[in-house]
C-alpha cells in the first residue's frame, strides 16, 4: 500500500510542477505551512480548499485510533465489541442531537454526507409536495428532488428579498398541499449567510417546512435547529473536520417515518416473515434505523461525534472571532490586486463565513489554481464550485470557467493543455 502511495504521490507532484506558468515563483501569503510530504522531506503548502473538504482534526485521528482496535458490528451482537460499538454508535446521535440543539422529538438519521441527508428527504416527500429552492443553490440542494413540482427561486440580490421572493411563491401555492423549502445556510461559493430564521418563518407562515443545508454553514457557526426553527438540517462530516464518510440529516420525524424506508435491507427492519400466498411481510423500525439500512459506518459517525464535541468546546463565539479576522484580512489583500474582483450576490458587508471566490482578469480560472499550487504551494478550489446557476449570476455570463465538479472526464494527468493565461473557458 504504501509502495502505491509513493509512486501516485510522486506523479501528482510532478503533475503539478508541470502546471507552471512563471519563471520565478513569487513570495505570497501561506508560505508558513509546512506539510511533510509522502515520499519524504516536506513541502511548504497551504491549503486553502477546506470549503470543499477540511482535513480531519489531530483530536478526531486520536479519537479514532483510540477506538480502532475495539470497533465491531453496530445492533448486531451481544459480545463485547459489538456491544461497545453499539452504545458509541447511540451516544454519537445523542451527541449530533445536542450539537445541532434539535428538539426532543427530532431524530438523527446517519447518512453518507449532505448530499445523501437532502435525497433522503426527497425519497420521503409527501405525496403531492411542492419543492422551493433557490436557483443559487449547491448541486445538493438543487437537484434531488426526483418528481415533486420544484418552484426554483430568481437568485436575490438582497437577504430581506430572499425573503420577499419566498414569501410572493409560497403565497401562490396549494395552501393545503404539503411544501417544501430547501435553503443553504452560508454560500459555498459567496460565503455569505442567507437569512435562514426568517425564510423559516415565512416558510411555517405559508404551511411549507423548511430543510437547511448547514455543509457550509455548521463548520464555522453554532446552529440551533431550535432557534432557527427548522424542520431539519443537513450536514456532512468531512467538512466539518471529520473524514469522509458520515453525514447527518436531522429534524422532524413524521415524514421519515411515514415513507418507505430510503434503503431497504437488515437494520431497518424489525420483523420480516413469509405470507401464506409466498410473500413476505415487513415490519420496519419506527427510529432513525428505519433509514440506515445495512452495516452503519461507525467511524464516520464516532468521528461526526468527536468533531462536534471538539467544535463546542472550542467555542463557536471564538471561532467566529478568529474567522472575522481571517476574512478581513484575505479580503484586504485581495482587494490591492488590482485584476481580482471578489464574488458576492448580498454586497461586500454582507455576513460571511470564511468561504471567498474571486476571477482575475484575463485568466482562465482552472489555470490560475493550477498556477497557484504549481508556484507557490496554494490549493484552491476552481470552476463552478457545484453551484454553476449560481456562478453564472454572479459573473454576468463572462467565460472565466466552465465544467463540471465531480471526477474530471479525462483521466489524472491527462487534462488539457495548462498554463496558458486566457479569459477563455476551458479545461476543467
Ligand atoms: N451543500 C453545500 C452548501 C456544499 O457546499 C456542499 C459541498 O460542497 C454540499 C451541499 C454537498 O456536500 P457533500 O459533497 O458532502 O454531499
Amino acid at each position: 500500500a504504501s509502495a502505491s502511495l509513493n509512486a501516485t504521490a510522486d506523479r501528482t507532484a510532478d503533475r503539478i510542477a508541470e502546471r507552471a506558468v512563471c519563471a520565478e515563483p513569487l513570495p505570497v501569503l501561506g508560505r508558513d505551512v509546512t506539510v511533510p510530504l509522502v515520499t519524504g522531506g516536506e513541502v511548504t503548502y497551504a491549503a486553502l480548499d477546506y470549503a470543499a473538504s477540511a482535513p480531519a482534526l489531530q483530536r478526531v485521528w486520536d479519537d479514532v485510533a483510540a477506538y480502532a482496535p475495539y470497533y465491531g458490528s453496530v445492533h448486531r451482537g451481544a459480545g463485547y465489541l459489538s456491544q461497545l460499538s453499539t452504545d458509541l454508535f447511540e451516544q454519537s446521535r445523542a451527541t449530533v442531537a445536542e450539537f445541532l440543539d434539535c428538539r426532543p422529538a427530532d431524530q438523527v438519521v446517519f447518512t453518507r454526507s449532505t448530499t445523501d441527508s437532502l435525497n433522503l428527504l426527497a425519497a420521503v416527500l409527501p405525496a403531492g409536495c411542492e419543492v422551493f429552492v433557490f436557483e443559487t443553490e449547491h448541486h445538493a440542494s438543487l437537484l434531488p428532488w426526483g418528481d415533486a413540482r420544484v418552484t426554483y427561486l430568481d437568485a436575490p440580490r438582497t437577504p430581506d428579498e430572499a425573503v420577499a421572493t419566498l414569501e410572493r411563491a409560497l403565497a401562490a401555492r396549494d395552501p393545503y398541499g404539503p411544501a417544501l423549502v430547501c435553503v443553504t445556510g452560508a454560500s459555498n461559493v459567496t460565503g455569505e449567510l442567507w437569512p435562514v430564521r426568517e425564510l423559516a418563518a415565512a416558510a411555517h407562515a405559508h404551511g411549507a417546512r423548511i430543510v437547511l443545508d448547514a455543509a457550509q454553514l455548521a463548520p464555522h457557526h453554532r446552529v440551533s435547529v431550535r432557534e432557527l426553527d427548522v424542520d431539519w438540517v443537513a450536514f456532512s462530516g468531512h467538512k466539518l473536520y471529520a473524514p469522509f464518510g458520515s453525514g447527518v440529516l436531522a429534524g422532524r420525524a413524521d415524514w421519515l417515518q411515514e415513507a418507505q424506508p430510503y434503503l431497504a435491507g437488515g437494520g431497518a427492519s424489525r420483523k420480516v416473515a413469509r405470507r401464506e400466498d409466498g410473500g413476505v411481510d415487513v415490519e420496519w423500525h419506527t427510529t432513525a434505523a428505519r433509514h440506515e439500512a445495512g452495516s452503519p459506518n461507525v467511524i464516520g459517525v464516532y468521528s461526526i461525534a468527536s468533531a462536534c464535541r471538539a467544535l463546542t468546546e472550542a467555542g463557536f463565539e471564538n471561532l467566529v472571532e478568529r474567522e472575522r479576522h481571517l476574512i478581513a484580512k484575505v479580503r484586504e489583500g485581495l482587494a490591492e490586486v488590482p485584476a481580482v474582483r471578489v464574488l458576492s450576490l448580498f454586497g461586500d458587508d454582507a455576513p460571511r463565513v470564511g468561504v471567498i471566490s474571486f476571477v482575475v482578469d484575463g485568466w482562465n480560472s482552472s489555470h490560475f489554481a493550477a498556477a497557484l499550487s504549481a508556484e507557490y504551494g496554494i490549493g484552491v478550489r476552481d470552476g463552478l464550485f457545484c453551484a454553476h446557476p449560481l456562478v453564472r449570476t454572479l459573473l454576468g455570463g463572462e467565460p472565466h470557467a466552465e465544467g463540471e465538479c465531480g471526477a474530471p472526464e479525462a483521466a489524472p494527468g491527462e487534462r488539457s493543455e495548462v498554463g496558458v493565461p486566457s479569459a477563455e473557458g476551458g479545461g476543467r
